[in-house]
């Protein structure tokens, strides 16, 4: 027999210590324990609002956590659910008005599950044809709600500053190809502008800081950004030739209000502009029918986002890009890396890949928990689920007209409503928010209109009522 010290045992790739067995075999016991929380947090008929958290008060939460041997997963899930979930503000509370609300669908906030449970990704048709088809197939609905071609097709992204980043890098090197082929090499480095409205998405202005274009800021009348005002602004410029892309907004996040875009986009079809439409938050009003003639001149876009993780009711994260012409956008956005050949085919073999529509390679399969729902839900729910909150702002309108003390700022279009609580500071706005807040009756957050703080209240949830917000301007009298 020949001893374990002249012969080396054959290396063994066993794992070997117990938490290394753990990682990836099937446990039951965990399993359970995290669906069975998952199944209450979905049973909850109204989830709480809950409360802010302290620095330290987290910091005294998470000290210590991680360790070299692991901890016992319901005790980290404890700490987790009785703890740190209640320094997280659940934006799917029907009472919370601030911001942008959250309300996605069971069917789709369960999907989201099997989709990380898959590992579902959705990178390039080789890997994944079903559930890039089935994300298509999403696109495509919204799509033909902005009455788009055919020929139409994006992918979805984190959200809408992703998308309009995305898009924008298309618009930009786009033009930049074509002075380049009209005007000779020294086009290459002429500086390029966007035009936009002063009521323009903070993202958008990031966006042109990113990809150093300056912005052509068009005064808005009445805070809408119209044709006729591009029109003039473009004809007052020194250099219209400069700008090559203009954005509307389809829901400004502040007011709720939707540019003029068949104004905009005529005037972007005439001088050869890209049209880019940011719908992220007001996209999904296009399923709205009482608000659908707002949207006329929608169907010119070069580009245009919808975030499904607003107003179409899919959990974050998660926002829609399309463009009319796809083949723009893979033409810029396509990585060239000698491993990713495989997923190019020159053979004239279908092939649509995600990842070549936005400046991304790996991306999670984010558009199947919508389409899961879509197809469980029928579209008609979507519908009724948007309008409920178009409904809800103009009976909150309404009311607001019948209090003394309180006026309205603007005739809600979607589902926002601006107020001024006539004799309050910015101060007393506070005030009022952060006791609505303690006592878990509403979230709600100022905003500044002209200049001066009022009150805001944004609408998503279906299961916002307007007797919660009869109890809520009652607070304030
Ligand atoms: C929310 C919003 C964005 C940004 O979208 P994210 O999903 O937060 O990145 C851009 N534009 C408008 C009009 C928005 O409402």
């Amino acid at each position: 027999m020949v001893s374990d010290s002249t012969v080396p045992a054959s290396p063994s790739f066993a794992p070997t210590r117990p938490s290394q067995q753990r990682m990836h075999t099937p446990d039951d016991r965990l399993v359970h324990l995290v669906l069975d929380y998952v199944s209450e947090r979905l049973s909850i008929p109204e989830t709480p609002l809950d409360h802010p958290g302290q620095k330290a008060e987290v910091d005294a939460i998470l000290d210590g956590l991680v360790t070299r041997e692991g901890m016992d997963a319901e005790k980290v899930l404890d700490i987790y659910s009785e703890h740190l979930s209640k320094t997280v503000l659940s934006a799917d509370s029907p009472r919370y008005w601030a911001f942008i609300p959250s309300a996605p669908t069971k069917a789709a906030l369960l999907f989201d599950m099997v989709v990380s449970a898959a590992s579902l990704q959705g990178i390039s048709w080789l890997e994944a044809a079903g559930a890039v088809a089935a994300e298509n197939q999403a696109l495509r609905w919204i799509a033909d709600a902005a009455r788009l071609p055919a020929g139409a097709g994006g992918t979805f992204v984190s959200g809408g500053s992703a998308g309009n980043l995305s898009a924008l890098v298309v618009a930009r090197d786009t033009a930049r190809r074509r002075l380049v082929e009209r005007d000779g090499e020294h086009a290459r480095h002429r500086r390029l502008r966007i035009a936009v409205s002063d009521q323009a998405h903070s993202s958008v202005k990031n966006t042109m800081s990113i990809i150093d274009v300056d912005p052509l800021v068009v005064r808005t009348a009445d805070h809408r950004f119209t044709g006729e005002a591009l029109r003039a602004a473009l004809d007052a410029d020194g250099d219209p030739g400069s700008v090559i892309a203009v954005v509307a907004t389809s829901g400004t996040t502040n007011a709720g209000i939707i540019d003029d875009l068949r104004g905009v986009g005529t005037i972007a079809r005439e001088r050869g502009m890209w049209f880019h439409v940011d719908g992220a938050y007001g996209g999904a009003g296009l399923f709205a029918s009482s608000v659908r003639e707002l949207y006329d001149g929608i169907e010119l876009v070069d580009s245009f986002v919808v975030d499904p993780h607003k107003w179409l009711f899919a959990p974050y994260d998660c926002a829609a890009l399309l463009y009319r012409e796809p083949r723009l956008a893979k033409a810029v956005h396509t990585q060239d890396a000698s491993y990713l050949d495989a997923i190019h085919h020159d053979d004239g073999s279908y092939e649509w890949n995600p990842t070549d529509y936005a400046y991304h390679l790996t991306r999670r399969a984010r558009g199947l928990p919508l389409w899961f729902s879509l197809v469980v839900n029928g579209t008609d729910a979507y519908a009724e689920a948007i309008e409920h909150s178009i409904t809800l702002a103009t009976a909150v309108a309404r009311e607001i007209d019948a209090a003394p003390h309180l006026e309205l700022l603007r005739e809600p279009t979607l589902g926002m409503v601006l107020f001024r609580r006539v004799g309050w500071t910015a101060a007393d706005y506070d005030a009022w928010a952060a006791r609505l807040l303690k006592d878990q009756v509403a979230f709600i957050t100022s905003t500044s209109w002209e200049g001066e703080t009022v009150g805001r209240f944004s609408f998503i949830h279906p299961a916002t009522t307007l007797e919660m917000l009869r109890e809520v301007l009652a607070t304030t009298v």
